[in-house]
């Protein structure tokens, strides 16, 4: 895998695809500069071999030029975080763009405007590609977010490069996932939580060829449940989806995959954090009551199993955790696998939940890695190539 460590930027200037998509305040202030944080490395490294950087992004979805969605809102974050101050061009493509890239000296950035404020980003478009690709000598994508996206500035933009390279935080990112999918230390261990089975299907038959053990909670839990003759009263279910369920556990069978569902769940009477709950297994949940988190028993088991795991991955909270009623299991699962890390595991976090929970709950600093991309990394998990480190690689 070719990084920035692979150039020397000394008099060369990089075209940076940064994910500086972050959430803004009604001021219009930055409000989490945690990616531009994860960019700092590459951005320094490059500035460091005496070269210059010019980053490209894009921020929310502008229909046209926004003023609220105008990256020139982040500009004093980045000098604050970079510790250089950007310059600004109100656009990422043309004649006043090429100028000021032309104009750049070494040691210095330019911060171009959101590329989404041309529909011939998203789009893929070639000769929008190109005139990006006039900004810079070398191309680098640090941008995983938008990995999974064959959009201009993320992919077409690379073949009009010969020198190419991921940057720091892409590179992280793909290690990442290749230690969990091809990993070599064994037990490997799966948890994935959330809503339906439907939107996790393709992950959990890809990785079944990776993993010795999976857990299976949250709302998912009960598609399986019903499948195979539990009441599971008014807990969500897929109905059209417990044959696959079924199927899904004679592939993990066949596999010698172990798989661990619930054996009890905090069931409410309604969906509210106010419900009255009790304590009920998993397969005799009387009607009007839900399930809404795992209960003691299964904690206990997946204590065990995460405890005994050398690598886990863990996707989706295994309760409805906004909910303070029905949080404990995914803050119970989170100390396990805080746990586990601190005994030497490698632990990988990602997808938009489960990266919310862990952050709410304070056990981002205590796994070994928070990816930062929730749909490009079920992508990835789902064994696609994506588009954005393809143009790259090859
Ligand atoms: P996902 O985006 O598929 O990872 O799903 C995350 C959502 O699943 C969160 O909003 C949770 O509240 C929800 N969830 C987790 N467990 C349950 C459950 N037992 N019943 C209903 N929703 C759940």
């Amino acid at each position: 895998m070719k990084t920035v460590d692979y150039f020397n930027f000394k008099d060369k200037q990089a075209l940076i695809r940064v994910d500086f998509n972050v959430p803004l305040n009604e001021d219009l202030k930055v409000t989490d500069a945690n990616r531009i944080e994860a960019a700092k490395p590459t951005i320094v490294k490059i500035l460091e071999d005496g070269g210059s950087v010019v980053l490209m992004s894009h921020l929310g979805r502008p229909k046209g030029n926004e003023a609220k969605f105008s990256l020139k809102n982040i500009v004093s974050k980045v000098s604050e975080v970079i510790g250089v101050e950007p310059k600004f061009v109100e656009d990422c493509v043309g004649a006043d763009v090429k100028k000021a890239a032309d104009e750049l000296e070494s040691g210095e950035i330019l911060l171009l405007e959101n590329l989404r404020f041309h529909d011939e980003e998203t789009a893929g478009d070639e000769a929008f590609a190109k005139q990006l690709s006039e900004l810079g000598d070398i191309y680098v994508n640090d941008a995983f977010g938008t990995a999974h996206r064959a959009h201009a500035s993320t992919t077409i933009v690379a073949q009009f490069f010969e020198d190419k390279c991921f940057g720091y935080l892409l590179a992280k990112e793909i290690k990442s996932l290749d230690k969990v999918l091809n990993s070599t230390e064994k037990p490997v261990t799966a948890v994935l939580g959330g809503a339906k089975v439907s939107s996790k299907i393709t992950v959990i038959e890809n990785i079944l060829d990776a993993v010795d053990h999976l857990i299976i909670g949250g709302g998912m839990t009960y598609t399986f449940i019903k499948a195979q003759g539990g009441k599971i009263g008014n807990s969500l279910v897929e109905e059209d989806k417990q044959e696959l369920a079924l199927e899904i556990l004679k592939k993990a069978k066949e596999k010698g995959v172990q798989v661990h569902l619930p054996v009890d769940s905090i069931i409410a009477d309604s969906f509210s954090d106010q419900a009255s709950t009790q304590v009920e297994s998993v397969d005799s949940i009387p009607d009007g009551w839900m399930g809404l988190d795992v209960g003691p028993e299964t904690l206990k088991n997946f204590e065990k199993v995460i405890a005994d795991s050398k690598i886990i991955l863990w996707n989706g909270p295994l309760g409805v955790f906004e909910m303070e009623t029905f949080a404990k299991g995914t803050i119970e699962l989170g100390k396990a696998i805080a746990e586990a890390t601190k005994n030497g595991a490698f632990s990988l976090v990602g997808g938009g939940d489960s990266v919310a929970a862990v952050k709410q709950f304070g056990f981002d600093d205590k796994v070994s890695y928070v990816s930062t991309g929730g749909g490009a990394m079920l992508e990835m998990l789902e064994g696609k190539s994506l588009p954005g480190i393809a143009a790259i690689s090859e």
